[in-house]
């Protein structure tokens, strides 16, 4: 066999299991048909780590309950942002009163600890900048925030560092059962294996009667991009420093949340599609006085509600598939690697490495340094005193850490999602091509070569024939 364990998929989901496994003597690869991993990560991301309470479905709310209590510990070890802010979740009617209080005992039916029915003037304590026409509100200290791709890299790295072979550019094309095991074809290899874990969303194992399911599990909200984001600017001045919802109706609400960064992001999800001026009015129901200068960006997204499917039936083959969308994928992901891992090893009767190495190499980010600190490094590193995003103060040894660390960064989108440089008020356009060239010198290719994120994206379509001697 070429693999014990292959993982199919480099989303959040497929790196928590590839670190997960990677603690037992276990020859793994991950498979990814993109230029890096967690690429569909998505920029706007509320990035909400949930606690159980909210769901009325009691498997996601015991996956999201111990995605919480993984997370933060997994943050901690790997310095990944993560902070527990708690959320707040406002109605102003007696229909949504009655079911913050169902949602109350559901909480307390789960066992979930610090979940607290308030009335309004406790909310008004909790987040003074709450527009004072609520009725009642429902506390959970539990949801905090995370940076989900930092935390995908994270898993990623560890998991390379500990033995876990990344196949990056590789799209499998099926997955075949053998009398033992599976075969899994690629665009560019065909590889044997003991146990599949596919994360794909779409089916491609091909059952031993030849059957092929191609079906994709697909949300209420996927049929239309029904929920809008604002990107509201650090400036404004009666931000939440908690996550906010108030709910109208059962299709419609606000949430507003901070970011792990600058400034604070706010969803309006409701049935039809709002225009920013829809947006605003929407948002002016929870908010004080938030205006169109306060918009740094506008973004559509699918709302997704519908259940994740772990689809354990074939186990005793090996193969184990998880599907579906869901809005609190990330927070269930550590939850699913952990399950799944346990399952496995069990089956398998694995044992762990003595030599597991739980740490992630340090990463330096220059915009969080006193200068005292930041002076050692340059001294150490001259690129680190150049700055390279003026906007976030992001210098060129972050970069090119990032670009030589495991898994490093091969494209500008993967350096602007590991640094945050070109996520600043001027867009990239400073920093745009500095990083080209970095990105050209430090992989030893021509800036022809280089792509924004996927194979189709190239930046520089020739040089000028005139220059050729230049
Ligand atoms: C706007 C928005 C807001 C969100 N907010 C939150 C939130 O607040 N809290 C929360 O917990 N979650 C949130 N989510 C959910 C979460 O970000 C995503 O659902 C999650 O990142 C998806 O991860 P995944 O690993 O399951 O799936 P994917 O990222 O879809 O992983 C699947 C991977 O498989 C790869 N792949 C596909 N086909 C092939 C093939 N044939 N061969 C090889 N590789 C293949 C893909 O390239 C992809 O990398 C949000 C999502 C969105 C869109």
């Amino acid at each position: 066999m070429d693999y014990d364990i292959l993982i199919l998929g480099g989303g959040i989901i497929g790196c928590a299991v590839a670190y997960e496994l990677s603690k037992y003597n276990f020859n793994i690869a991950l498979i990814e048909r993109d230029y890096d991993i967690a690429d569909d990560i998505s920029f706007v991301n509320t990035s909400i780590v949930y606690d159980g309470s909210e769901t009325s479905d009691d498997i996601m709310a015991g996956l999201e309950y111990i995605g919480n209590y993984i997370m933060e510990e997994t943050c901690e070890k790997f310095n990944v942002p993560f902070k527990k802010i708690g959320a707040l979740r406002v109605v102003n009617d007696d229909n949504g009163v009655k079911k913050l209080e169902e949602m109350y005992e559901r909480a307390k039916r789960r066992g979930i600890n610090g979940v607290y029915l308030i009335d309004d003037n406790d909310a008004y304590d909790i987040e003074p900048n709450i527009k004072h026409n609520i009725k009642k509100g429902l506390y959970s200290e539990n949801i905090g925030i995370v940076a989900p791709y930092d935390l995908a890299i994270a898993y990623a790295e560890v998991a390379a560092d500990n033995g876990a072979i990344f196949r990056l550019e590789e799209e499998v094309l099926n997955i075949q059962s053998l009398t033992k095991g599976f075969r899994v074809t690629t665009n560019r290899n065909k590889f044997t294996c003991k146990v599949v874990i596919n994360t794909i969303p779409h089916e491609i194992y091909i059952r031993e009667n030849g059957k092929v399911e191609d079906k994709e599990l697909k949300g209420e909200g996927s049929k239309f991009k029904n929920m809008s984001y604002l990107l509201v600017d650090d400036n404004y001045k009666n931000k939440f420093n908690k996550i906010v919802i108030e709910t109208f109706d059962k299709d419609t609400f606000v949430l507003s949340t901070p970011t792990t960064t600058t400034g604070s992001l706010i969803g309006i999800k409701s049935t039809e599609r709002t225009s920013l001026s829809d947006n605003l009015e929407y948002a002016n129901q929870l908010l004080e006085d938030l205006e169109k200068s306060n918009i740094n960006n506008l973004f559509r997204e699918s709302y997704n509600k519908d259940s994740m499917l772990i689809d354990e039936s074939e186990i005793d083959k090996g193969y184990i598939r998880v599907t579906g969308t869901h809005y609190g994928k990330i927070t269930i992901a550590p939850a699913i690697a952990k399950m799944l891992c346990d399952t496995i090893a069990n089956n398998l009767n694995c044992t762990l490495k003595k030599n597991f190495i739980d740490k992630r190499r340090e990463v330096y980010k220059f915009r969080e340094l006193s200068k005292k600190e930041a002076n050692e490094i340059i001294a150490l590193d001259k690129r680190y005193g150049k700055i390279i995003c003026v906007c976030n103060n992001i210098s060129e040894g972050e970069i090119v850490d990032c670009i030589r660390r495991p898994l490093g960064a091969r494209t500008v989108e993967g350096i602007k999602r590991r640094t945050g440089s070109g996520f600043g008020n001027c867009h990239g356009s400073y920093c745009y091509d500095k990083i080209v060239n970095i990105l050209a010198r430090e992989l030893d290719k021509k800036v022809t070569e280089i792509v924004d994120d996927s194979k189709n994206s190239k930046i520089i379509s020739s040089r000028i024939k005139e220059f050729d001697d230049v």
